[in-house]
């Protein structure tokens, strides 16, 4: 709880346990900070859910999947190099390249320096590039960079509107990845102004897929009533991976309004697209991806029950390398060299890539306990498996006694309503 009496994922507590941990490697300490988020807080929707073990004991944990693995299916979401550092955009580029795994180069584009493997075989490359409203820095080298490519239609956190960069954070060296012009304002317009329809989704995918033909198409969307919907027919204009991106996070430089009303939680948004894909018989023709505010191990488990298969984390790498959610992110004044581009709080930053390797792996691992007590061998297996979370009991607290999950944690295959499918 924070002084105004709201309650915060992140408050002092928990940000002080993750640091120490990934500074120190320290994973006992990391699950002092899970069992903080797990057990403190009702905020979240996954908050009031608990997992089905099994009563005769799990699988033991050398049978799971490795952790090295599990990281692949980890990504950095996207935050730009405008908003965020120089130093801790290239810290977690080359943490997520290490593992295997990917970073996102957020919207506006990417230094061309980066695109080259740097001599000790590190590379600070974002495999996954997006193709955000604004067009900022889109250009055929920067396409051609990339094994992913994200088209931003919404951003879960401000939905409705596109991304902001106060003129005061476009220094020169930004505005030249930009393809814009220094302290100007960098304001994205609400929607892609030649995408109107399905069908103009669908040419744009083609367009990326012929200047690229490697990269993996993702269509990022937010958590919405009726996203499902949307979902279906992203699935039909042939893009390979669908990104459902919630409320939460992506916050720093978004307008206080957007902030404190706009948006839902994944869970929503995730369970409905799964389950619409499901019923149209289109789940199969994409990989769906999920972001926003995912915090421990638990989370990704409960994300992949409700039918992620790739798990997209911003805010935390960011506490990674050393935000302290000071939320001054728009005002370039970060006093840990995080989030701004002035030199002398840049000069601040202590962030490492090895925090964040730290971090995926620790989160990994936490998963794979996990996925041992409960008898699952992969993620993979873990995927859809909504038998093995229910709603926890709430008789003690009247409220959240109210709140009716059923309809997030529904099989479309086993409920009998649909039992002609
Ligand atoms: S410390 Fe504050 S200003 Fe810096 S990145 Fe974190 S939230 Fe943003």
């Amino acid at each position: 709880p924070v002084k105004d009496g709201e309650e915060h994922l992140f408050n002092p507590k928990t940000i002080d346990l993750l640091q120490e941990s990934l500074i120190n490697g320290d994973y006992a300490k990391y699950k002092e900070y899970s069992k903080a988020i797990r057990n403190d807080y009702h905020v979240t929707l996954r908050s009031l859910m608990e997992l089905n073990y099994p009563v005769g004991g799990g699988i033991p944990i050398e049978e799971v999947e490795p952790e090295e693995s599990i990281v692949k299916r980890f990504k950095a979401g996207a935050m730009s190099y405008g908003a965020i550092s120089k130093e801790a955009h290239e810290a977690i580029a080359i943490a997520m390249n290490r593992l295997g795994s990917t970073s996102n180069s957020g919207e506006g584009g990417e230094d061309v320096a980066r695109f080259k493997p740097l001599p000790n075989g590190d590379s600070m490359n974002s495999e996954v590039k997006q193709i955000a409203s604004g067009r900022f820095g889109v250009t055929a080298n920067y396409l051609i960079h990339a094994k992913e490519l994200q088209i931003k239609c919404a951003q879960g956190a401000k939905p409705g509107e596109g991304g902001q960069l106060p003129g005061k954070k476009v220094y020169p060296e930004i505005g030249k990845a930009r393809h814009s012009t220094p302290g100007v304002e960098l304001v994205s317009p609400p929607p892609h102004h030649d995408i109107y329809s399905i069908e103009d989704l669908a040419e744009l995918i083609y367009d990326l897929k012929c200047i690229n033909k490697d990269a993996r198409i993702s269509v990022k969307l937010t958590s919405e009533a009726g996203v499902g919907t949307i979902a279906a027919g992203v699935a039909k204009a042939k893009a390979d991976n669908i990104l459902i991106s919630g409320y939460d996070g992506g916050t720093g430089a978004a307008g206080r309004t957007s902030v404190k009303h706009a948006g839902v939680p994944w869970e929503l948004g995730l369970s409905e697209t799964h389950q619409t894909l499901m019923l149209n018989r289109l789940r199969d023709r994409v990989k769906l991806e999920v972001d926003s505010k995912l915090m421990t191990g638990f989370d990704v488990a409960v994300a992949a029950m409700l039918g992620a298969e790739l798990f997209g984390f911003g805010t935390l790498p960011l506490v990674a390398v050393g935000c302290k959610m000071a939320r001054v992110c728009n005002l370039n004044t970060c006093p840990y060299g995080v989030a701004t581009q002035d030199e002398k709080l840049r000069a601040r930053f202590t962030g490492k890539p090895e925090y964040v390797e730290n971090l995926m792996i620790f989160i990994a691992r936490e998963l794979r306990e996990i996925m041992a007590r409960l008898g699952i061998r992969s993620v993979a297996e873990l995927v859809g498996r909504i038998d093995l979370v229910r709603q926890k009991s709430q008789d003690d607290n009247f409220k959240l006694s109210r709140v009716d999950l059923k309809r997030v944690l529904f099989h479309p295959y086993i409920d009998a309503s649909v039992g002609h499918m």
